[in-house]
This record gives structure tokens, C-alpha cells and sequence, in this order.
């Protein structure tokens, strides 16, 4: 931009940035015309607004530069106008009621501090123009545009408590975010022959080989080459993109992997993430391969997360969440810290609902990393400061110096302190928090929103307080003081995986909201509604078209996954069952005419056919609940009919299915084996 436009044009551009002007046509204009140019010159024909709307995946509606002139000519244009809003067909996006037949139209907005892209596809290369996405009346109908208003937000609070310490030259308070991205590569050949994974992304039947983990080794070698080449070619990809990706393969799970992208502002980290689960799709396609972003698409095998790494960062370069070198840093530095303690134990039920998915619901409180219950590990440093400030019982370990603030120097904290825990679901890790519920299909927007309200309400707080006082280090002390006495519950540094855990959780009080459908609820409670309302990050009406879109996602994902599974069962276990139950009939009865034991022939064929039988029941009870829950009018009722019925349903016929699986002969069975999946790659 500095090189394509007038010093003045790239200043004016660099304001609205900063917020502290409007976007004018005329800047935009000369923006736009030099977009072009340098798209053109880079082969693009198109141009696109590019959208998040609450499907979770992107959308885009590509135009050409092309227009006719009055002579019968054609030129190649793109307007400021054009660059700043265009009109999509709205109409088949949901919107949970909030865009009304009569005004289907939704507006997408130039977001001016993402960065425009080229990509480039088969109909040859576009120009992407990251965009937010509006109703007629300005409601929010994506993922965006809550996203923008919470940064603002926080913005708005940080800086005001930044003043309030004597801070005079931070202009703006913007938070960061660098994703970890987790995912699981599958042979397109295997995953072509399963119906569950092609439709819904997880195997709905399939057990783990026994000695799973250890055919790890077995088949490394030629995993290694064909992963590299598929990684290679990722990086590549990215980096053509402007996204610094960092792909590794360390993951638990065989076949499954790890990318990291280098932190950004949490709006340019949000749009990189997505086009970082696309590009991964699109270029494993390429390997013959196919990238699954599912949260468990294995049951027995650990899942994927994305670990969302946070922090508030200032225009001047400072990380709030990062130790000073002085006194008064320090104090500021557990000013914040104290801030999204306190944030994460007040809302931590709305966190949790930012977490949830169909997926995640596999994962999260089910023997996974991590579980149910939001806590936060801050580390034995850290938290023994945090002890001594508040006067608690500072640990015998470091002694029993004196800690104050504006007065000591911390101790250095170091940097890997929480690799020690990996079970945390909100662990500091030394100049920025990790929070490490977040679902890997979905988009980062959701729980980057509530993370910033949520601690942009608790900095209006302290703002509030240390406006008022006069000695700002004794203000901070006693907040800090009074924030450990009341949110020290959320603290924990053991297991989580430990049934101890939940039990000592309940006792502290901390919620533990098991499935998406109970957490989906927290979205419309008065808590939440006052919460974004107060920082106009969502209307009720906002709230409540989004309660509405999530609960409908859900039980569509659900009927798929149950609709699948019967029809799996129907169609192609229970026939290839049956034919194996032949054989060994027959060959039972050929070796006992022949006067030899059959015993074992029908002893098998007696447990084949008894889970034959035990699969057609529930398969039939399983259809049954569908159309029962499928019935219901109230989504919220829909939701739970489908959690808590057709969900557990879906267990029983699974367990008879898997069962059958370790009986049924290998070349009877209908479709690809986990040890297929998960090892032949
Ligand atoms: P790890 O040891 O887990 O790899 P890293 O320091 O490499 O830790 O960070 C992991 C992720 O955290 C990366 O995406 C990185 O860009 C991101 N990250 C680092 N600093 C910040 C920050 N200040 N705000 C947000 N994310 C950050
Ligand atoms: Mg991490």
C-alpha cells in the first residue's frame, strides 16, 4: 500500500486502522484503483467480498473487473464503492430470523485492517477483500462483526485503565491471537468407502486395533515421505497467501498433525485460521489425500482442538500480559493477569459455550484433553506471586520473602512453565494465555469474543476503581488482593483428567456444563445479554437469532450422523454379518456331517447372530427416536431429544456394530477398518 499509494492516501488508510477516522470514497477509491492494479498485474480477473456467516465456513461471490463502456468497449474497473460494501444474495445464509423475507438483503462491509489477498483456483486468480456482514438494519449476521465490536471493546477498557496508570502514548489496545491448529490426514481411498466420515466428518462405527499405538511405528516410514510432501506444498500455499504457517507432526493420535500460525491481531489471526482449514483441505486433496478438521473423527483416539493463544497487545508495541523489567510494569502486568482471571471465573459459562460443538462434545469432559470444567493454570511462579500479594500462605518453597507492588521486581517467569500441564484448559504460558477448549473444525471468532467482553468488562471495573484513587499502586493491590480471594477457584494446577477434579470442582463451585446443548442455552442468559449488551457487542436480538442458528446446526448434525448410522447398519453391516453367519453355518454343518467339531463354527455363529439380533433392535429403536426428535418445534426441546436420545442411542447400536466388527471375517466387512484409516497412509 505505501509503495501503490499518495503519502497522504496511505495515511488517511492508516487512520481508519487505527479508528480514528472514517474510510471517505475518495480514499477509497484510490485504495480500490490500486488493489486492481496490483491484482491485474498478478493475473487476477475477479474480485471478491469474502464473509464469514454462521455456517462457520467462509463465502464469497466473485465479480469481474470487467465493465462494458458506452463505446462498446470494456475497461477494467473496481470502485471505492465496490471495495467498501457489495451485496451478496443473503437469502441462504442463516440469520435465525433476524432478516425477515422482506428485507433479505445482507450487506458485506470492507474490514480495513485485514488484509486484502490473491488466490488463485482453477477459474484463475482473485482478488479476496475480507469483509464483515450486515443486515439491512446493521445486525450482525456473521462471525466478524461481533468479533470487531469485542475488540473495540476491550480497546475502549484497556485504554481507559491504561490513562488511568499515567499511560499517555498507547493509542490503541488491540488483541492478539496465533491458533494451534489440529487435524487428521486419511487415505481419500479408504475415506471414499466410508459414508460416515465422507458426510459428517466422524466414524460412527469403527473400533480401535488393540495394539494400536504400537503399529505406530510399523508404518512411519512410509507415512514420513508422503506427509512431507503434503506439508511441503502446505507451507508453500500459505506462505503464497501471506500466512507464516509452521507445520509439524507431533500430535498424539497416528495421523494426526499440528500447524501453527504466527500470532496476529485477533480479526487478521480469525481470517488466516480459516483460510488455513481450507488450504488444507484443498492441497491434501491434491496428495490424494483428504484432511479431516472434525473434532473426534475416531472414537478411542485422541481428538483435535485448537489452542487459541491470547493476549492484548498496544499500538507502541507493549504485550499487557507480559513481566516488566520495573516495579510499575509488574504491577500493570498483574493488573491484567488479575483481569482475565477474574473474567474466566465469572463467565466461565459463556466461555464454555464459545467451546461447544457436536464435535467437541466428544472430547471435552470425556476423557480428553480437556475437560468440562473451565480452570485456569497459571503456573507455581506465578501463582505463588499472585499468593503473596494477596497475603495468602506464600509456598514454603520460595520462601517467605515479601512481594510488593511497585516496589519488587518479579522473579523471571519461565516461558515453558506450562508444559508441565497439558490437561489445563486455560493455562498462562508466560506473556499470553492458552485457551485450549476451542473445537479445530470451527471458527476462532466465537470464543475470541467472548474472551475479549468478558475481560473487557472486568478492565471497566478496575477502570472504574482506579480513576477514583489517588495512589494507583495501592489501588492495584487491593484489586489484585480482592480478585485472588474471590476467583482463586478457578485456579488449579492437577489433573484434569481426574474424577478428584470434578468432584473438588463441584465443591469450589465451578460449572460443568457437559453437552453443546446445555451450553448453547448460556448464550440468551441474563448474565450474557446484559454482559454484550452493555458492551454493544450483540443485541439481545443478536443473542437470541444465534441461540437459534447454533441449536438448528446441531440437531442437523446430529440427524445426519443418526440418519448414517442406521442406514451403515441396515445396508452394509447387518448384510455382510448375515453372509458370514451363512458361511459358518454352512461350513457347521458340512465338518459336523463329515463327523468333525464344529463346536467352534457355532459358537461364533451363536455370538454373530446374537449381535445381529442386539443391532437390528436398536437400529430400528434408533429410527424410531429420529423421527421423534426430528418432531419436536422448540429447538432447545430438539436439541436435548437429540443429545440425550438419539445420541445415546447411537452408543447402543455402535457397541453391537464394533462388536460384530471383531468377529465378521476382513473380507466380509463393508467398509475401511480404523487400522485402515488411521495406518495406511
Ligand atoms: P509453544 O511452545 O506452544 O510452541 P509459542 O511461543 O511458539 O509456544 O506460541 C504458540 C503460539 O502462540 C504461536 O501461534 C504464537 O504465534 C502464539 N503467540 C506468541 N506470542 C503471542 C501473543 N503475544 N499473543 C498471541 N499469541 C501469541
Ligand atoms: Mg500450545
Amino acid at each position: 500500500m505505501r509503495e501503490r499509494v499518495p503519502k497522504s492516501i496511505y495515511k488517511s488508510v492508516k487512520q481508519v486502522q487505527a479508528g480514528e477516522a472514517e474510510l471517505s470514497l475518495e480514499v477509497a477509491e484510490v485504495v480500490a484503483n490500486a488493489m486492481k492494479d496490483w491484482a491485474i498485474e498478478k493475473g487476477a480477473t475477479h474480485y471478491t467480498h469474502w464473509f464469514q456467516p454462521l455456517t462457520g465456513l467462509t463465502a464469497e461471490k466473485h465479480d469481474s473487473f470487467i465493465s462494458p463502456t458506452p463505446e462498446g468497449r470494456v475497461i477494467m474497473e473496481f470502485s471505492g464503492k465496490e471495495l467498501i460494501q457489495g451485496e451478496p444474495d443473503a437469502s441462504s445464509f442463516p440469520s435465525g430470523g433476524l432478516r425477515a423475507t422482506f428485507e433479505a438483503r445482507g450487506y458485506t462491509a470492507w474490514d480495513t485492517t485485514s488484509p486484502a489477498f490473491l488466490k488463485e483456483d482453477n477459474t484463475g486468480v482473485t482478488l479476496y477483500i475480507p469483509t464483515a456482514f450486515i443486515s439491512y438494519h446493521g445486525e450482525a449476521l456473521d462471525k466478524k462483526v461481533p468479533l470487531l465490536r469485542s475488540m473495540e471493546a476491550i480497546n475502549r477498557q484497556t485504554i481507559r485503565v491504561l490513562r488511568a496508570l499515567g499511560n499517555e502514548t498507547s493509542k490503541r489496545a488491540i488483541t492478539t491471537v496465533g491458533p494451534e491448529q489440529e487435524y487428521f490426514l486419511v487415505d481419500a481411498e479408504y475415506f471414499n468407502r466410508r459414508p460416515d466420515l465422507m458426510l459428517t466428518g466422524r466414524t460412527v462405527f469403527g473400533s480401535m486395533p488393540a495394539k494400536g499405538q504400537e503399529m505406530d511405528d510399523h508404518y512411519f516410514g512410509s507415512i514420513k515421505e508422503r506427509v512431507a510432501d503434503f506439508m511441503r506444498e502446505l507451507n508453500f500455499e500459505l506462505w503464497k497467501l501471506g500466512i507464516s504457517a509452521k507445520t509439524q507432526h507431533n500430535e498424539v493420535a497416528p495421523s494426526q498433525f499440528e500447524l501453527a500460525t504466527i500470532f496476529n491481531s485477533s480479526n487478521v489471526a480469525t481470517d488466516t485460521n480459516q483460510l488455513v482449514m481450507e488450504t488444507m483441505k484443498k492441497v491434501a486433496s491434491r496428495h490424494k489425500l483428504v484432511c479431516l478438521l472434525h473434532e473426534k473423527p475416531y472414537a478411542g483416539v485422541n481428538g483435535s482442538g485448537k489452542h487459541n493463544n491470547w493476549s492484548i497487545g498496544t499500538d507502541d508495541g507493549q504485550n499487557l500480559l507480559e513481566p516488566g523489567d520495573n516495579p510499575q510494569d509488574n504491577a500493570q502486568f498483574m493488573l491484567f493477569v488479575a483481569a482475565t482471571i477474574k473474567a474466566v471465573d465469572k463467565y466461565a459459562k459463556i466461555l464454555r459455550m464459545a467451546a461447544s460443538n457436536a464435535g467437541n462434545d466428544h472430547r471435552l469432559g470425556a476423557n480428553e484433553a480437556p475437560p468440562a470444567i473451565i480452570s485456569i493454570f497459571l503456573g507455581d511462579q506465578l501463582q505463588n506471586i499472585l499468593e503473596k500479594l494477596a497475603g495468602g500462605s506464600p509456598s514454603e518453597r520460595n520462601g517467605g520473602e515479601k512481594i510488593e507492588l511497585g516496589v519488587s521486581t518479579l522473579p523471571k517467569l519461565p516461558k515453558d512453565i506450562t508444559d508441565r500441564n497439558r490437561t489445563s484448559p486455560f493455562a498462562f504460558t508466560g506473556n499470553k494465555f492458552e485457551f485450549r477448549m476451542v473445537p479445530s473444525s470451527e471458527s476462532i471468532a466465537g470464543p475470541n469474543v467472548v474472551l475479549n467482553t468478558a475481560v473487557a468488562e472486568v478492565l471497566a471495573e478496575f477502570a472504574d476503581e482506579l480513576e477514583k484513587g489517588e495512589d494507583k499502586i495501592a489501588v492495584i493491590q487491593k484489586l489484585v488482593k480482592k480478585t485472588w480471594k474471590d476467583h482463586k477457584r478457578v485456579i488449579f494446577n492437577g489433573n484434569g483428567y481426574s474424577d478428584e477434579w470434578i468432584a473438588e470442582a463441584e465443591k469450589r463451585g465451578l460449572p460443568n456444563i457437559k453437552t453443546t446443548v446445555e451450553a448453547i442455552a448460556e448464550l440468551i442468559s441474563p448474565e450474557s445479554v446484559a454482559l454484550f449488551e452493555k458492551h454493544k457487542v450483540f443485541t439481545r436480538e443478536e443473542l437470541e437469532s444465534r441461540y437459534e442458528v447454533y441449536l438448528e446446526k446441531y440437531c442437523m448434525q446430529l440427524n445426519i450422523e443418526a440418519s448414517i448410522m442406521v442406514q451403515m447398519s441396515n445396508l452394509q453391516i447387518f448384510p455382510a454379518a448375515t453372509a458370514y453367519a451363512k458361511v459358518l453355518a454352512d461350513s457347521a454343518a458340512a465338518i459336523k456331517n463329515a463327523g468333525g467339531d464344529a463346536s467352534a463354527q457355532a459358537e461364533v455363529l451363536k455370538k454373530i447372530s446374537t449381535e445381529i439380533r442386539g443391532l437390528k433392535s436398536r437400529t430400528d429403536e434408533l429410527e424410531k427416536e429420529i423421527e421423534t426428535a426430528k418432531g419436536g418445534s422448540d429447538p432447545f426441546e430438539m436439541g436435548k431429544a437429540f443429545r440425550f436420545r438419539v445420541f445415546e442411542k447411537m452408543q447402543e447400536v455402535r457397541s453391537h456394530g464394533d462388536a460384530l466388527e471383531t468377529m465378521v471375517a476382513r473380507n466380509y466387512w463393508p467398509f475401511p477398518t480404523y487400522e485402515d484409516l488411521l495406518f495406511r497412509l
